[in-house]
């Protein structure tokens, strides 16, 4: 059992972020039968029930041993927001007096659900507004598909019949989660279980800034779709833009990506490789025909995002002509292209944009030195 699972105040297991397979291997060690994980499964992630007591299909005696063994905790909203356009934010409490977000972005008939893994992050990317609050801890299972549980929760969708709002979800909120590997898997599949939210692998994406050792191993553990947080067609600039280059630098980045890819069942698929446009740094024309070089052999798409300005960045957005220039490129040179537009402007929800309150600047210490060996922590499963 991990020290994440267990809820720090009562010493009891919280069942909120435990994963299908450990779950059943937690039954098993209560001397119960594996199936009775699937119908607590099923209470919690798709009824909403977080009191044994209510679990009607569940003994007397079953209900009393969980009680005094377990919990059913997800965290706290603290603010919900609603922009014009449809998006949703949520400001949500996290243990130790930290505040984390996750924005509901609805688009047609797609709903994509923005994530976070860790309060602030220790990668500290010189456009990203999390990277700046530096890092304070790794969420726990509980508190990843907790944010899932709160979203689907205030649309009235846990148990879902007919059209889902929430049809894709996205590890593209605050931190990096291959930094927090084994936390961010268990929820990954508890977002992938049919018995829990039952999304499929086609729309679940973990979009990491370059990892790589963690990276090589992620196929081991799950088969969602992946995003490449690139920015830069070099070496030289990615260094400035992403300091994790430094240690691993694109072609080791790519040569993992592609690994992944390659291992996935089915063929045909494709890594996303997100590029945030910056004015002058990273939009120029040449930048685009290097990068359409680099990823030649690549199976990419490429999303494009137009930087989002926060006070602690001396960026500036990328020009509508400098992106359609830089877009038209990639497409002449025969990459799919999209462009990731602004949502939520009203109530502070793009990209790049998430805070929580982390507030304590002594962690600015724990960033990411390209010299020091990263805070990997890896637990692999039993
Ligand atoms: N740590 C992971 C996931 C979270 S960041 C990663 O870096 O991939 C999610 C995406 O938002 C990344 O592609 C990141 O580069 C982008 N991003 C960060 N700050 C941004 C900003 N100010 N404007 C636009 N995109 C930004
Ligand atoms: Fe961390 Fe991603 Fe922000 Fe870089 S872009 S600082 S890896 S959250």
């Amino acid at each position: 059992m991990s020290e994440a699972q267990i809820n720090t105040v009562s010493e009891k297991v919280n069942l909120m972020g435990m994963s299908p397979s450990k779950m059943k291997a937690w039954f098993a060690e209560i001397g119960e039968q594996p199936f009775r994980a699937t119908q607590v499964i099923k209470w919690v992630h798709q009824l909403g029930v977080s009191d044994f007591d209510e679990m009607s299909n569940i003994s007397k005696g079953l209900k009393s041993k969980l009680k005094e063994l377990a919990v059913i905790e997800a965290p706290e909203v603290l603010r919900q927001l609603d922009s014009v356009d449809g998006t949703r934010k949520f400001l949500i409490q996290v243990s130790g007096g930290n505040a984390i977000e996750t924005v509901f972005i609805p688009d047609g008939e797609r709903g994509t659900l923005c994530v976070s893994s860790q309060v602030g992050c220790s990668l500290d990317c010189s456009f990203c507004a999390t990277g700046k609050q530096g890092f304070n801890r790794d969420l726990t299972a509980a508190e990843i598909i907790g944010q899932v549980h709160i979203a689907a929760k205030s649309f009235g969708q846990l148990q879902v019949k007919g059209p889902r709002k929430i049809t894709n979800v996205v590890l593209m909120g605050m931190g990096e989660p291959l930094l927090n590997f084994d936390n961010v898997v268990d929820a990954m599949h508890l977002m992938m279980e049919d018995n829990a939210y039952g999304i499929s692998k086609r729309r679940v994406t973990l979009s990491t800034s370059g990892v790589v050792p963690a990276l090589d191993r992620l196929s081991d553990y799950t088969d969602a779709c992946l995003a490449i947080s690139l920015h830069a067609p070099n070496d030289e600039l990615r260094n400035k833009l992403v300091p994790i280059n430094k240690k691993y630098p694109i072609a080791m980045l790519l040569a993992s990506a592609k690994r992944y890819i390659e291992k996935l069942p089915d063929t045909h698929r494709k890594m996303t490789i997100e590029y945030t446009l910056i004015d002058h740094v990273n939009d120029r024309p040449e930048h685009a025909y290097e990068l359409a070089e680099l990823l030649r052999d690549v199976p990419v798409k490429i999303n494009l995002i137009p930087f989002n300005p926060f006070n602690l960045s001396d960026y500036k957005k990328v020009s509508n002509n400098a992106l359609n220039r830089f877009k038209d490129i990639l497409m002449k040179e025969g990459y799919i292209t999209t462009v990731r537009t602004t949502r939520g402007d009203d109530i502070d929800a793009a990209c790049g944009q998430l805070a929580g309150s982390v507030n304590d600047k002594t962690r600015r210490s724990e960033r990411y030195k390209a010299d020091q060996p990263e805070p990997l922590r890896i637990i692999p499963f039993a």
